[in-house]
Parts: C-alpha cells; structure tokens; sequence
C-alpha cells in the first residue's frame, strides 16, 4: 500500500519496509577489548564487560496498524537470563521449541519517534523454526505499549518511516 511520503514527495510503502537494529544497544559502547572477547551474529549475542557476561536474542517487536488488518515489524534485542538463552540455543532447531517459554527480557532497542525504549520489560516468545521470536511488551503506558496493545496511528507510523527512509539524506 504506497503513500505519498511527506518529506520527499514520493512514494514509499509499509509493507516494503522493515527496520532493524544489527546489535543490542550496549554492543557500541563496548571497548576494542570487550568486543574481541563478546560474540555478535544476526540472531544472538554475547557481551563480555566489567559487569560480566550478559545475553541477547533478535527478535521481532509487531505492531498492530490501527483500522487495518497490517502489522508493522521492528527488528529488535532482548536481553535474556544466561539460562533462558541456553534454552532457546539448545532447542533452535526443534519444532517443539514453540512450547517453550516465554522468556522474560529486556528491550535493548532505542526504537525512533518515541521516548525512550530501552529496558522495556518485555516477554519474548519462541516461534517455529524459522522465524525469528516475537517480543510482547509489558502493559505499561508507555507509548510503545500501548502501541502494541491499541494498535499504531497509520499516520504516525508514516512519520516515523519516512524520517527513518530519508536519515541519511541531510
Ligand atoms: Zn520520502
């Protein structure tokens, strides 16, 4: 479904479009030494700092579109437990692993146009083999919460794409 885009006057779509941070937060502030000893791939992390060891998965955060039968996906990080990260590595590649879970995990994404994301509390669930899991945010009112729950303004998302499509434009 294209729309005329705000900033640039042409068009862009939802569904094309998806976004995704290639690491955690916490994966840029480490130091050369840190980083040589902490583990980074497209679906799991590892990080190796002065406050020791700690455990990421990527995930996928989906928002209902508000009177509209779409989503929209964020590509995320959770931190997990060592032991709930165990877990999901030692079942990846099980059909059953769907009946594992859920874990709980923080949000370790800043994702753009609202305050703050990180730390979020949130519960990932395990899908089938394949896809990456899906994050269930804690019903707080945070803004993004309740994007989750009530669904994102079509309008809004627009906004949030669009500066996102146009970021390295300036
Ligand atoms: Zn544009």
């Amino acid at each position: 479904m294209n729309f005329t885009c705000s900033i640039c006057g042409g068009e862009h779509s939802l569904d094309e479009v998806s976004f995704g941070s290639n690491a955690p937060l916490q994966w840029r502030l480490l130091s050369d030494a840190e980083r040589s000893q902490s583990f980074l791939s497209d679906e799991q992390c590892e990080i190796e700092s002065h406050e020791g060891r700690s455990f990421y998965i990527r995930a996928c955060l989906v928002l209902p579109i508000q009177e509209s039968s779409r989503t929209f996906t964020w590509g995320v990080w959770c931190s997990l437990s060592e032991a709930s990260y165990t877990e999901m590595a030692q079942y990846w590649e099980d059909p059953a692993r769907t009946k594992r879970g859920p874990y709980f995990g923080w949000l370790c994404t800043s994702i753009p146009g609202y305050p703050e994301t990180a730390f979020l509390k949130s519960l990932v669930h395990q899908r089938e083999v394949g896809l990456r899991p899906l994050v269930e945010l804690e019903a707080t009112d945070h803004p993004l919460a309740l994007d989750q729950k009530n669904g994102i303004q079509e309008s809004r998302l627009r906004e949030i794409v669009n500066k996102l499509i146009h970021n390295g434009d300036q």
